[in-house]
């Protein structure tokens, strides 16, 4: 195997802080068909190549928080795991047989999970107003308000998802922190500047991927968040930088040169590639190598410092380099 994890002769570790590993595109499964072989260890083992230690694996609901936690505890020290229900999945507590015997299970799960060292964070919880065709923001809001009510019972920092909807947001979090000890991230950040700033203002931790520097406008937040706050992710498989981004041209940049396996369609798929519009923790070198470019520093001291604040957020075990 090639080593990858060099850049510019440096080498860089990561802690990609929001993976979707229980998606079926890892599978080789795109809208319920099987297009290629099943890749997800190629996928792991290509993160693990380019420096991406350690992994999140985010749940979306009661049945992918389990998947999450499985997946993590077959790979234990290097994958963890959220519990939580993301906001565009409010309707499965809604619809559920008995919605409050769910969110008791979901509590369960959560406590077991970190127990057991595996569960590190209480999310996706949040709202996103952008795709109210998922669940109506009234029911957004309800089950948003229910989770914290059990993350108060957790000491679990919170893993956030907040998108088009900054002040219902805020007026639902923020008079809750004081008893969230442990605080928490709100990942893809694509808000404005004054929503940035109001959110490290309460201590909370700022997740960037690809979705979050598609714009100049991105690209400025970004310029700004504090490094103490800054975390990296890539939301794989989603969030995936495309040559339409504003952020594409600091790929390009000789200087960060970075070389991932080829992306091709899926449908040309052979073992050792990657997928086109298939986002991987891989890829997390790429965001990394944007950030360092926008806030013009050295790639090493971006990724050193969102190391030391994931461990920080997450307690994650120390691994070695
Ligand atoms: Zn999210």
């Amino acid at each position: 195997m090639s080593d990858i994890s060099k850049q510019n002769g440096l080498t860089l570790r990561y802690i990609d802080i929001g993976a979707n590993l229980t998606d079926p595109m890892f599978r080789g499964f795109y809208h319920g068909k099987q297009s290629h072989d099943d890749d997800f260890s190629e996928v792991l083992e290509r993160a693990a190549e380019l420096g991406v230690k350690q992994m999140l694996v985010t749940g979306s609901n009661l049945a992918e928080s389990k998947h999450a936690y499985e997946i993590s505890k077959a790979h234990q020290h290097k994958l963890y795991s959220t519990v939580g229900v993301h906001p565009c999945h409010a309707m499965d507590i809604e619809t559920s047989e008995d919605p409050d015997a769910y969110l008791v299970e979901l509590e369960k799960m959560a406590l077991d999970g970190k127990k057991s060292g595996i569960v590190k964070a209480f999310g996706e919880i949040g709202l996103d107003y952008a795709r109210l065709n998922y669940a109506p923001a009234d029911i957004q809001c309800k089950y948003f308000i229910k989770q914290l009510d059990i993350a108060e019972k957790l000491d679990l920092p919170l893993f956030l998802h907040s998108r088009d909807c900054a002040e219902d947001f805020e007026t639902i979090l923020f008079p809750r922190l004081a008893l969230l000890k442990r605080g928490g991230v709100v990942h893809s950040f694509t808000g404005t500047i004054e929503e940035m700033e109001s959110l490290v203002a309460k201590g909370l931790y700022i997740g960037i991927n690809g979705c979050s520097l598609k714009t100049e406008e991105n690209l400025e937040v970004v310029k700004r968040i504090p490094l103490e706050k800054i975390l990296l992710e890539t939301d794989a498989p989603w969030c995936e930088i495309r040559p339409s981004h504003a952020s594409h041209k600091f790929l390009k940049n000789a200087n960060l040169k970075i070389s991932l396996p080829q992306a091709v369609k899926k449908e040309k798929f052979v073992m050792g590639n990657m997928v086109r519009g298939r986002c991987e923790p891989c890829a997390i070198s790429q965001v990394a190598t944007v950030i360092a470019a926008v806030k013009q520093i050295p790639i090493e001291e971006i990724c050193e410092i969102a190391w030391k604040n994931s461990i920080a957020l997450f307690h994650f075990d120390e691994v070695s380099i």
